[in-house]
């Protein structure tokens, strides 16, 4: 891609600026409290459902898939998994840890360019996130994309990405996306004409490729390198690194 050099940067969150594995860890944990509460072994349900949440942390049903491998009877779902969604949905985790020196690499972005984040996910979690991470001063825009039109909405679909642009007052293909999965953040760069940096790090630092992002990185702040250069470069100057 050799268009005009973007204008601004727009970072995912999970998998991008901290690992989601330990926010998952951390709600696996209230879960298997709660299950204790309702009369369940909480350890063993705390122990299968951070088993189904490695298998996959996009999956619908991760809980009552805990709750049968622990030995609950189907019959008993309906009644067990709303308070369980709960204590997982409503979990606030008292801190995240960014990736080494994200914090930084953010700094620096956000004193060169404007800078939003873009999300996917219930947008109370999202906020908790952001929070826990101690981030939410360097974002001053966050979209999350469920807060838009729910999962229909979700990355790679343009539309957050649309909204972000409006809300820095930049056009869509002048923003540069940084982020860990190749079918939503670089996906959704390209469903605007905008270029992607792909990290490779997380639950999908294997996945390949696809679409081809403009660089891929295996860090944060080597990311946020290679943005810094592109930021306000001459486009005859633009080639990957
Ligand atoms: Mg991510």
């Amino acid at each position: 891609m050799t268009g005009p050099a973007p204008l601004g940067v727009v970072v995912d969150l999970d998998d991008t600026l901290y690992p989601q594995a330990d926010y998952l860890a951390s709600a696996a944990a209230a879960v298997g409290v709660a299950a204790g509460h309702a009369g369940l072994d909480g350890a063993a349900v705390h122990a299968a459902l951070r088993k189904e949440l490695a298998a996959g942390s996009d999956a619908g049903g991760t809980i009552d898939r805990a709750l049968l491998a622990v030995g609950v009877p189907a019959s008993s779902l309906s009644a067990l998994v709303p308070p369980l969604v709960a204590a997982f949905t409503q979990h606030t985790p008292p801190r995240l840890s960014p990736y080494p020196g994200a914090e930084e690499a953010l700094c620096a972005l956000a004193a060169a360019a404007p800078l939003a984040c873009l999300t996917d996910g219930n947008p109370a979690i999202q906020a908790a996130k952001v929070a826990a991470t101690g981030l939410g001063r360097l974002l001053p825009v966050v979209v999350v994309t469920d807060a838009l039109g729910g999962r229909a909405v979700r990355k790679p679909h343009p539309t957050g990405l649309v909204a972000v642009a409006a809300r820095l007052g930049l056009p869509p293909d002048r923003l540069l996306v940084i982020g860990d999965r190749p079918g939503k953040d670089v996906a959704v760069a390209a469903a605007v004409g905008a270029r992607a940096v792909r990290i490779r790090q997380g639950e999908y630092a294997t996945a390949p490729d696809e679409p081809r992002a403009w660089a891929v990185t295996d860090t944060f702040p080597a990311a946020a390198e290679l943005a810094l250069g592109l930021l306000g470069a001459d486009a005859a100057a633009l080639s990957p690194g």
